[in-house]
């Protein structure tokens, strides 16, 4: 196992090479999809935690600990969710040896050695986190310091209940790692648990989760399969958010949203990600928020990397019925409201060339040549809040 720092929670320099899988091209970009004949070279490796999938689906989380064999479990979740973690140890009985509701965002080393120290109080032989990304990775730490099984019952759309990816952050560093014993052995997708998410939450975890699915269309570990899930993910998740921000308690949106949030999860956790990662991790780095920064950044790397990724662009247009993915992405942020420029979030034009210094200096995996003229010039057109320029011409890494 290798550790790598992030802002993300993610590592995308954890996984494998480049240039080996990629889908053959959809004529026209848009329309019906047809089945290809010719198919490239690729590697198909993902590992899945259990899905147990829909509304109502709570109820089944005593016999699923059960079938892990698991008889004293902790739950843990954020201070905020310790009324619905409280629910679930009752639930679960006997089984439950209590509730540890400390979770904070990126997992501070701190709250990792807590947590770890109630396990070890309690004996604890597996845990439940019920709750988003921060919740979960709380989950992780204790699954990776015990070995032992870890259950999820997401609450946001951000996806980390599909990874074996762990993060910790200390003194304002996050070091992160991939190791098998943190992946979720089962997840419980229950969208009734969803309905109390305020609508900012659901934007910025929904546009966190857009983002996994754009990146894993063009890794370089991606295979057919993963791209019919991140294409799915995206219509769905696409779909959903402008529904809730208007009716937030509709459960037949929520419902879509958690789909595209376990697709798009599963597309984070099967892939490499690329340059918009890269650029997000450098710009957390300066302070800027993590999930508004995404929403930003995303549709400036979908252009600059279009030209290079024709199947991914191609995908996108039939998720998001339209010719311009990048731009259609910019417009549904701005629809549910989220930040359009770099400069509302606090990056200065001053700051542009050191960013693209660091996203050059260890370059992640991209399918088109990362060039600091054209990190530059994505940069000012994200921190003006421009539309997306289209970059010209094939151009493959
Ligand atoms: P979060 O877990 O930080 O939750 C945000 C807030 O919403 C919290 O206060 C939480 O209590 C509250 N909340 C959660 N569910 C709710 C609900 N249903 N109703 C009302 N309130 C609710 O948010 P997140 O975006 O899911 O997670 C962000 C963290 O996850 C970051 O640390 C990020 O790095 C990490 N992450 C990790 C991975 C991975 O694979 N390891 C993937 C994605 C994100």
């Amino acid at each position: 196992m290798r550790e790598g720092r992030s802002t993300d929670g993610t590592d995308p320099q954890e996984r494998g090479g480049h240039g080996s899988a990629r889908a053959a091209p959809a004529p026209g970009g848009r329309g019906p999809q047809r089945c290809t004949a010719y198919l490239p070279v690729f590697t198909h490796d993902t590992r899945s935690p259990r899905v147990v999938f829909g509304a109502g689906s709570l109820a089944a989380l005593h016999d699923e600990a059960a079938r892990l064999g698991l008889g004293r479990v902790l739950v843990l979740s954020t201070p905020g969710r310790r009324a619905l973690a409280e629910r679930i140890a009752d639930r679960l009985g006997a089984r439950a040896v209590g509730v540890h509701a400390e979770a904070r965002m990126h997992v501070p080393v701190e709250t990792a050695r807590r947590a770890c120290g109630a396990a070890a109080d309690a004996d604890a032989d597996g845990c439940v986190a019920v709750g988003g990304g921060s919740a979960i990775g709380l989950g992780k730490a204790v699954a990776r310091d015990r070995g032992c099984a870890l259950l999820a019952v997401p609450t946001t759309y951000s996806g980390s209940e599909m990874t074996s990816v762990w993060g910790m952050s200390e003194n304002g560093e996050k070091r992160t790692g991939r190791d098998e014993r943190v992946r979720p052995r089962t997840v419980v997708y229950d969208p009734e648990l969803t309905l109390e998410l305020p609508v900012g939450a659901s934007v910025s975890s929904g546009m966190n989760a857009l983002a996994h699915a754009v990146e894993a269309l063009y890794a370089p570990d991606a295979s057919p399969v993963v791209a019919l899930m991140a294409e799915e993910g995206v219509r769905a998740i696409a779909g959903a958010l402008p529904r809730i921000a208007v009716s937030p308690a509709e459960t037949e949106a929520r419902s879509a949203a958690l789909y595209g949030a376990w697709l798009c999860g599963a597309c984070l956790g099967a892939t490499t990600m690329s340059l918009h990662h890269k650029l997000c991790h450098v710009l957390g780095g300066l302070g800027l928020p993590h999930a508004e920064t995404h929403a930003v950044v995303l549709p400036h790397v979908l252009a600059y990397n279009a030209p290079g990724a024709p199947e991914a662009m191609a995908a996108l247009g039939r998720a998001l019925d339209t010719a311009e993915p990048a731009r259609a992405i910019q417009a549904l942020a701005a629809r549910l409201g989220a930040p359009r420029s770099l400069a509302e979030l606090g990056l200065a034009a001053a700051d542009i060339d050191r960013v693209a210094e660091l996203a050059l200096r260890t370059p992640y995996a991209n399918p088109r040549e990362v060039t600091a003229e054209g990190v530059r010039g994505l940069l000012h057109s994200a921190l003006r809040g421009r539309a997306p320029v289209p970059a010209a011409g094939p151009d493959r890494a």
